[in-house]
């Protein structure tokens, strides 16, 4: 058991802008009274974005297809190759179809992800994003996630560069943060046993900062996990994000966290289903966490960082927003 002694000297760390450790995390994230945690948060939120503008962009979530041989236990959106009932790949028409309609509201940008197709070659990759930024030049092109990254060096035996130096040549501007989920292995080899493992995720995560592709960093909550497999989540980031904007000046521009939801997944059919998923309270609690924490992710990007410079790297502040960049 801690003193209020210590809890108190974690809080005024967070009020004096320094960085946290992960026991003092982990001291506030069991210990913290939630107003209060709430409080320090935002503190931390003040002090990188004084006041209460917040931004967001319109895009559009497209899925180009759902057949998938991984068998994640809380998906319930794939279909096994030759499932003809609910398979699908999308036809280019529409495909295009989507954006149209995605660009008349007025999105700037789509998001484009799939399961991980066993026979999609990887032309089919580089021609649809060629295709994309080509038709439709006014939309930004984020896609493929790390997991379908490294699935598609797998088909096709190039490296993660390789890969993603000819998606970016085709148009692709950045990933999406998905297949992150719990980036610990304990966790993942037991709901995701066949995805992505966490070095790989953030490995491939490097090279994306290196090619100057835009990033983000998602994680998913309530798979029965302790505290500490969160907490390693959050540290991993932490320490990938200092890494890459030390070597290539950029790095992740969010942080994103949800909730599991199991229905209709095998999570939902198994023994332990009533311990999968997470509070509202709990929810509020690691995002107050994931901003004091990751204080190197900032909570909105200037406006193109010139080339070879960092983005401001004010140690007191944090970036955990559900918020895309401006
Ligand atoms: S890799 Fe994606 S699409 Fe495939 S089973 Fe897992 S979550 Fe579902």
């Amino acid at each position: 058991m801690h003193t209020l002694s210590a809890l108190t000297k974690t809080l005024d760390r967070v009020y004096a802008s320094r960085r946290i450790s992960y026991e003092e995390a982990l001291l506030l994230y069991a210990e913290a009274d939630l107003i209060e945690l709430g409080m320090a948060a935002n503190a931390r939120r003040q002090h990188l974005v004084p006041g209460n503008l917040v931004t967001y962009l319109i895009d559009r979530n497209v899925n180009y297809t759902n057949i998938c041989v991984t068998d994640c236990q809380f998906c319930n959106f794939y279909a096994l190759p030759g499932d003809t009932d609910k398979g699908y790949v999308l036809s280019k028409e529409e495909l295009g179809r989507k954006i149209e309609e995605a660009l008349a509201l007025g999105a700037t940008r789509i998001l484009m992800q799939g399961g991980h197709h066993p026979d999609l070659p990887f032309d089919y990759y580089v021609d649809l994003v060629r295709w994309i930024h080509e038709t439709y030049p006014q939309i930004e092109i984020n896609a493929f996630s790390p997991s379908e990254i490294e699935h598609i060096s797998t088909i096709s035996g190039k490296s993660w560069e390789e890969v993603l130096t000819a998606l970016k040549e085709a148009g692709l501007r950045g990933l999406p943060g998905g297949g992150g989920e719990i980036l610990d292995d304990e966790i993942r080899k037991r709901v995701s046993p066949k995805k992505i493992r966490t070095d790989n995720w953030l490995g491939i995560m490097k090279v994306a900062h290196k090619l100057g592709l835009t990033t983000t960093a998602t994680m998913v909550i309530g798979f029965r996990e302790e505290l500490t497999h969160r907490l390693n989540h959050l540290q991993r980031l932490r320490d990938t994000q200092d890494e890459s904007l030390e070597k290539y000046g950029q790095g992740f521009n969010a942080f994103i966290s949800w909730t599991v939801q199991i229905e209709n997944t095998p999570l939902g059919r198994s023994r332990f289903r009533d311990e999968y998923g997470a509070t509202a309270a709990e929810y509020l609690r690691h995002t107050a966490i994931s901003r004091i924490f990751l204080d190197n992710i900032p909570t909105s990007r200037p406006p193109g960082p010139p080339k070879g410079s960092k983005w401001p790297r004010q140690p007191s502040t944090s970036g955990a927003m559900t918020s895309a960049p401006p």
